[in-house]
């Protein structure tokens, strides 16, 4: 019998507990669940983790074999010295056909100018034409398991697009650059810049006002990675003097974004309540069932965060 502590959230153990007990019946792993206080911490076996759990402290899980995410973003957690078992990252097809949709959608808002129209009331009969695709430079920063989904699927719609990650990489449409020194370049071109980094040390305050001022007069951001990415007065900088000509922003620094944040008023900006891309409890759920699963057979786990680079 496999023991599963969930570490999350009283609303999320409701809505994930019987999935994941169930997707592991069916793999022939029968296994019982609990929130802290339920199980005894040295027979706990996998722990499911969430922001908003109570445990901070995960020295006492003594005979865990994994930490697994229920979100993508570990930033959280990544740096907690007491977790010496391997961290999983989730990665779903849900999440990721959402991230693919919510960056889709702003992206042809942004390149089509459709915000024109919807905001204009009454609409006056001025006809602006829209580059096709095929004319329009996209930038996506982060080509991971969300932003190579994301570019494969503009460069589908015909957009030049640029990706850009540590690590060199080959994806078919997009010319692809890695680095830090070839970030200039990645932002020179992009008329609608797509950022999907993680939160480290190195990603914070990655859109400095020196980088921003490297975009195109007039480009567009979505940012659906994390808030601290962006300098936020830099941006307000950058927008007030039109070297960006809106932003959509799906996460910020402090979420809920607070009231008096000038994020809210400013006419540049779009926000979404951190919306972008959810993780979806039935294709998650297969998600961890399949790691627990591999773990119990001995393979290697899928998604390990590399604590080195905190993601
Ligand atoms: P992932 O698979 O780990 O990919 C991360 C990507 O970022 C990789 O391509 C990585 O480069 C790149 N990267 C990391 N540090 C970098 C640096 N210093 N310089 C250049 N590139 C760097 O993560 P994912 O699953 O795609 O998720 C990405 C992020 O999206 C999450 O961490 C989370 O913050 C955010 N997210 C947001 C939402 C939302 O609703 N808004 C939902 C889910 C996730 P390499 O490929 O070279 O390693």
């Amino acid at each position: 019998m496999i023991r599963l502590l969930f570490n999350v959230a009283p609303d999320l153990y409701a809505q994930y507990r019987a999935p994941i007990l169930d997707a592991l019946r069916r793999r022939d792993l029968p296994a019982e669940a609990g929130l802290p206080g339920d199980i005894a911490p040295e027979a706990v076996d996998y722990i499911i983790h969430a922001t908003g759990g109570p445990v901070t402290d995960f020295g006492v899980f003594t005979r865990a074999r994994a930490v697994l995410s229920l979100w993508a973003g570990v930033e959280k957690i990544v740096g907690n010295r007491t977790l010496t078992q391997p961290l999983c990252r989730m990665v779903e097809s849900g999440l990721r056909q959402g991230m693919v949709e919510w960056v889709v959608a702003h992206t042809l808002r942004a390149h089509l100018g459709t915000d024109r129209y919807v905001r204009e009331k009454p609409v006056t009969w001025t006809q602006h034409v829209p580059p096709l695709a095929t004319d329009r430079s996209v930038t996506v920063l982060g080509l991971g398991e969300l932003g190579s989904a994301a570019a494969t699927t503009l460069a589908g719609l015909g957009f030049r697009v640029t990706g850009w990650a540590r690590h060199a990489r080959e994806i078919a449409g997009v010319r692809c650059l890695a680095g830090a020194d070839r970030l200039p370049e990645a932002l020179a071109t992009a008329e609608i810049l797509v950022a999907i980094l993680p939160e480290t040390p190195d990603t914070i305050n990655l859109l400095d006002a020196k980088r921003l001022a490297l975009l195109p007069p007039g480009s567009c951001i979505l940012n659906a990675g994390r808030g601290s990415l962006i300098d936020d007065t830099a941006l307000i900088a950058a927008l007030d003097r039109g070297q960006v000509a809106n932003a959509t922003l799906d996460v910020f620094r402090t979420e809920p974004l607070p009231a008096d944040h000038p994020f809210w008023s400013h006419p540049g900006v779009t926000i979404s309540p951190h919306v972008a891309a959810a993780t979806r409890v039935g294709t998650a759920a297969e998600a961890i069932a399949d790691n627990i699963a591999r773990s119990q057979s001995g393979a290697p786990l899928l998604h390990v965060v590399d604590r080195t680079q905190s993601y």
